[in-house]
């Protein structure tokens, strides 16, 4: 019976976002397993569209929130267009650091998501596993990229995507004190804390069937 107890407590301590949020990084035909085809993307965005299921931005959580990580250049070439074509909405974490590597976005392509009405929010400078950094060198990672962020988007800049999802209370602490208001991990530790929100991976291997069971649940 206690045992019973205290998993439901922990149960309730976690739950869930008020909406699903879902985490993709880059879309196109090659790429690692990380990478969503074009056809399956399209594929996932019409389902959604066919059940009347609508996207919203992280901030609103109302619908479900399409995540991208990493700030891939394909972000503006082919999942932006997807996403327009159909009337929604994404929310796409820089690294600030990669921003004009090859592969990645240019500052210019940043702000062309920004001026498109997409969410901007940061994936820290160097993409590091943040817990297993001392306090100064995680507060470093969350405060530049969010200021870099602010100076080239010229408005605040409030969302967090842990790099690798990793995340423990202190870091989560420390996001909170660098001034995030939301922040988002993956399924291994996120709730509906909004500085530790769970998010579902959609990766190249994520069938049709499997996609339709995680937006039913
Ligand atoms: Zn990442």
């Amino acid at each position: 019976m206690r045992v019973v107890l205290v998993a439901l407590l922990l149960c309730s301590c976690r739950g869930k976002p008020a909406a699903p949020i879902l985490s993709y990084h880059s879309v196109g035909d090659d790429g690692d397993e990380f990478t969503v085809s074009e056809t399956a993307f399209a594929r996932q965005l019409d389902w959604l569209v066919a059940q009347g299921i609508h996207t919203s931005p992280l901030r609103e959580l109302k619908g479900v929130a399409l995540t991208f990580d990493d700030g891939k250049e394909d972000a503006l070439t082919r999942v932006v267009p997807a996403l327009q074509k159909r009337g929604m909405t994404g929310t796409f974490f820089v690294i600030t650091g990669m921003v004009g590597k090859p592969g990645f976005l240019s500052w210019d392509g940043v702000r062309a998501l920004d001026k498109a009405g997409m969410e901007i929010g940061s994936h820290t400078v160097t993409h590091p596993r943040l817990a297993d950094l001392p306090d100064d060198k995680v507060r470093e990672e969350l405060v530049d990229s969010k200021r870099e962020l602010e100076k080239q988007l010229r408005h605040p800049v409030d969302l967090l995507a842990y790099p690798y999802n990793s995340v423990r209370p202190r870091v989560r602490d420390a996001a909170r004190d660098a001034g995030y208001r939301m922040a988002v991990s993956g399924a291994a530790h996120g709730g509906s804390d909004p500085l530790d929100l769970l998010r579902i991976t959609i990766t190249r291997a994520t069938t049709m069937e499997q996609f339709e069971q995680i937006l039913h649940k």
